[in-house]
């Protein structure tokens, strides 16, 4: 179990580690709200084992919530996913489309006519 909790701690500091290089790339503000408080490091799903800014983002603690295992979130703050599934950084993307199929699915009609309305660079379509 330890070598189980040092792996993860491990993990965790790796992540944490691409907090420069993500915030460069962000402007020092959540990749999916523009929010610029709270930030940090989150894991976008289905990248390689090792931490990788290209499978991460920058995000505020409202956006983490949001994307994290338990979902929380509130749909009336969520509306910036409108904006959030074009950006043209993929990881941004990926997160902003799949959090916002998840409002959708729960039947908020604007996050279902801002997929509807969405064109996917399918190199981007593959990786959902
Ligand atoms: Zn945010």
């Amino acid at each position: 179990m330890a070598r189980g909790r040092d792996r993860h701690q491990a993990h965790q500091q790796a992540l944490a580690g691409l907090g420069r290089v993500l915030s460069r790339r962000a402007g020092s503000s959540c990749e999916l709200c523009g929010e610029g408080a709270g930030l940090r490091p989150f894991e976008v799903e289905g990248g390689p084992s090792e931490p990788d800014p290209e499978w991460a983002v920058l995000a505020c603690e409202r956006c983490r919530e949001a994307m994290g295992p338990k979902g929380r979130w509130s749909a009336g703050e969520l509306r910036f996913l409108e904006t959030a599934v074009w950006s043209d950084v993929v990881p941004a993307q990926l997160a902003a489309v799949r959090l916002a199929r998840r409002v959708a699915e729960a039947g908020e009609g604007w996050a279902r006519d801002a997929l509807d309305g969405l064109y996917l660079d399918p190199s981007v379509e593959v990786l959902l």
